[in-house]
């Protein structure tokens, strides 16, 4: 635990007891500070009392006389569509909001860092898509290096439950636009902005406040080091915005969408090899067809950052490219989980959306396609290109009739369950196709969550292709 120090014998409100908050309520407690606890849900608030914490309304007349901050949970709206009541009595009464990754930077600027040989640093990462990859990559890289590295946020630990970190240890952040937005201290070391699309949305109020979120992570620290995505207008926006002249090589710019020329510092993956160039001249290069643990032009992207990020720390490429050889990717994301009779069957149950399931069915050849679940407004208009990688569609969910008839340009079959459709497709698939879960749609319909259904299609796949063996 990272002990929150600076509001000793201060009564700090906490909102919201899921992970992040009963994490802040300890580490403000390990502090000396005295939190004052509040969650809607009975059996949060319940939990918050067993551990000892005060639990008191928030929205009561008088609640934040005498209280110095309020610590607010990402989940809870602190401005669009409408900020929480909770959160505008807070700032009616002029006290300061702030979220566990803003008590964070606080506790580490605090960290009597004159004791260490080589201080920590802190890498964290933002970006619509590819966040939870390229952080699990670079924290995968750091450990298989031999450095001492530490994986928090929204992956891994919450960010007040890691271990303060020790002399040259690496913290890396997984950060959403919901953090970003209203931490109040941001000084990572460096800041890794993967890319942009549309999303959450009604959270910030549209695009521009979407973008001014993540912007922020640039903006209020001023990082050493710069990673950002330029395939999009903001990211060379904001690559532009940052840097002092062509050669400063505090921003290192990535794309998988061409090759970046001139003297400052470029991360590139075109046609399946990564390079590196600095200064003008080629510093290092991979090639990421040979990894399998990062399929497609969207995992050549998170390769690109979580390479750039792991230079800045002074890793060379050759360390680097050993540790993508043993990635093995996230559950759930572009997984692959078993190769049989020259088929590959991968797992991207996390592709909930039209743009993510577009980005795997780029990935692969030959796709015989799982598809189908709770859909999302818009329609599958967005799924371009890549349907023409799509041998045949075998559409699950409620509605897979409705599904189906969404995709008149591809051979589709309607199967309704999981069972059905990876029977179907394991049947058909030949040598040289690969059977890919990648839904376009949420699991709510039929699962549980994301995780349940990836996990239900794994476990289908494998017993079938135990029964043939
Ligand atoms: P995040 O943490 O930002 O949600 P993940 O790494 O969990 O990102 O990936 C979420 C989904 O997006 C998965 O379906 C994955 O295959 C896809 N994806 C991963 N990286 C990228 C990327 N760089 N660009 C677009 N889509 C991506």
């Amino acid at each position: 635990m990272i002990p929150v120090t600076g509001y000793a014998t201060h009564r700090v409100a906490i909102l919201g007891l899921g992970r992040s908050g009963l994490s802040a309520a300890r580490a403000l407690r390990e502090g000396g500070a005295h939190p004052v606890c509040w969650d809607d849900n009975p059996e949060a608030r319940e939990r918050a009392e067993d551990e000892g914490f005060e639990v008191t309304d928030l929205l009561k007349p008088g609640a934040f006389d005498d209280i110095a901050t309020l610590i607010v949970s990402p989940g809870i709206a602190h401005l669009y569509p409408a900020p929480n009541p909770v959160i505008a009595a807070a700032q009616a009464a002029g006290i300061p909001v702030d979220n566990d990754i803003g008590l964070f930077f606080r506790a580490l600027a605090h960290g009597g860092w004159q004791d260490f040989d080589t201080p920590p640093r802190v890498i964290a990462v933002t970006g619509s898509n590819g966040k939870s990859t390229t952080s699990a990559l670079i924290h995968h890289i750091l450990a298989v290096s031999g450095r001492q590295a530490q994986l928090a946020g929204n992956i891994g630990r919450g960010v007040l439950d890691i271990d303060p970190p020790g002399d040259g240890g690496v913290v890396v952040l997984e950060l959403s636009s919901y953090q970003t937005e209203l931490a109040r201290a941001l000084t990572p070391d460096v800041a890794v902005f993967t890319n942009l699309s549309p999303d959450h949305l009604d959270r910030h109020g549209g695009i521009g406040g979407y973008f001014a979120a993540k912007r922020r992570l640039f903006a209020e620290g001023g990082p050493d080091r710069a990673v950002i995505g330029v395939d999009e207008p903001e990211g060379r926006f904001l690559a532009g915005q940052l840097s002092e002249g062509p050669g400063d090589d505090r921003v290192i710019r990535i794309s998988v969408a061409g090759k970046l020329t001139g003297p400052g510092w470029h991360v590139f993956a075109r046609k399946g090899f990564l390079s590196e160039y600095r200064k003008g001249r080629q510093a290092g290069s991979i090639d990421l067809r040979a990894i399998n643990g990062l399929p497609g032009a969207h995992n050549h992207q998170n390769a690109c950052a979580a390479y750039a990020a792991c230079r800045t720390l002074g890793l060379a490429p050759r360390q680097i490219e050993a540790a993508f050889h043993s990635f093995q990717g996230l559950p759930h994301r572009s997984q692959i989980i078993a190769e049989a009779g020259g088929v590959t069957y991968v797992n991207d149950s996390k592709a909930t959306n039209v743009d993510s399931a577009a980005k795997a069915l780029t990935a692969f050849r030959n796709i015989r396609w799982i598809c189908g679940g709770l859909q999302k407004e818009g329609g599958l208009a967005g799924l371009g290109a890549g349907l023409d990688n799509v041998v045949k569609a075998y559409v699950i969910g409620r509605e897979a009739a409705g599904f189906a008839l969404q995709l008149p340009s591809i051979e589709s079959e309607v199967c309704t369950t999981m069972a059905r459709a990876v029977a179907r497709a394991v049947e058909e698939a030949r040598d040289g196709e690969t059977v890919l879960l990648a839904p376009a749609a949420a699991s709510f319909d039929q699962y549980d969550n994301f995780e349940q259904r990836g996990t239900d299609f794994a476990q289908t796949v494998l017993a079938h292709l135990a029964d043939r063996a």
